[in-house]
């Protein structure tokens, strides 16, 4: 299977992305996290990145590209792949086709997970994850058992994203709107795109899903 999951910031890609990946056996390639791992790392692409991330802003298509060449290039996509949070712009759309057409690995589907603008600043805003082993928390829907500390792994690191801030998650919506969205179109013109109301629980979004492509 092989597929793109679009869709506004705090939509739930990362864990649908989980989700689907673990389903079919197949690579997660996800831009966001590549990019994390750069940043807590601090190499150079991190340094170069950080800036840009914690504005909420994209990371320059430049960056992107060659990121996601050498991560390709690393990855065995045989059985097929999900990409989450990328592509993001219509350059990086037009290089991903491009790369797929060449390696004969058309895309089966992209998925849309469309969800309410507020309830994804709800999210966005409650949102606390662990610095240590990345488990994800919300203040209101699933607080961990001490406050600060790691249900999982019992470190004192749970905290809010940088880019979890308002501002920067009113920002992130306002770049999803002008530089993502146009994707939307982009795929729907290659008739492959599969819209999923995101806003339930994931295990429902996750049959959803699973009935639009057919598992
Ligand atoms: P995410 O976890 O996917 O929301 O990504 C977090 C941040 O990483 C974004 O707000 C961007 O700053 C950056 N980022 C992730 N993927 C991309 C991409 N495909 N193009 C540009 N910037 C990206």
């Amino acid at each position: 299977m092989r597929l793109i999951l679009l869709g506004p910031p705090m939509a739930g890609k990362g864990t649908q992305a989980k989700l689907i990946s673990e389903h079919y056996s197949i690579p997660h390639i996800s831009t966001g996290d590549i990019l994390r791992k750069n940043v807590s790392q601090n190499t150079e692409l991190g340094q170069q990145a950080k800036a840009y991330m914690d504005r909420g802003d994209l990371v320059p298509d430049e960056l992107i590209l060659d990121l996601v060449r050498h991560e390709l290039d690393a990855t065995d996509l045989d059985n097929g792949f999900l990409f989450d949070g990328y592509p993001r712009t219509i350059v990086q759309a037009q290089s991903l086709s491009s790369y797929l057409k060449d390696k004969d690995k058309p895309l089966d589907g992209v998925i849309l997970l469309r969800v309410d603008e507020k309830v994804l600043v709800e999210r966005a805003t409650g949102r606390r994850v662990c610095g240590n082993c990345g488990a994800s928390y919300h203040l209101k829907n699933q607080p961990p058992k001490v406050e600060g500390t790691c249900d999982l792994c019992g470190e004192k690191a749970v905290h809010q994203r940088i880019d979890d801030q308002e501002d920067t998650v009113k920002n992130r919506l306002n770049v999803y709107k002008k530089q993502t969205e146009p994707l939307i179109s982009y795929y729907q013109e290659q008739e492959n795109l599969l819209e999923v109301p995101g806003a339930s629980t994931p295990a429902e979004v996750f049959q959803q899903v699973l009935a639009l492509i057919g598992a």
